[in-house]
């Protein structure tokens, strides 16, 4: 019974809310798309221009 007790104490109002922020800033790219290192916009695969060091870098920022 002190242990549900503790946990129910824990559940602090707000906590949520900032977990739904931090998701909507933080969106994962999709499978068949990936984040440009220099300019960190999401685009389609079809963009890479080049890849370092597991970085990607689309064709906007490599001209
Ligand atoms: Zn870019």
């Amino acid at each position: 019974m002190d242990e549900s007790d503790l946990a129910a104490g824990y559940e602090l109002p707000g906590v949520d809310l900032s977990g739904e922020e931090l998701l909507v800033l933080v969106v994962p790219p999709q499978a068949d798309e990936f984040t440009c290192s220099s300019c960190f916009l999401v685009r389609h695969r079809s963009q890479i221009a080049r890849e370092k060091d597991g970085h990607f870098y689309c064709k906007e920022c490599e001209g």
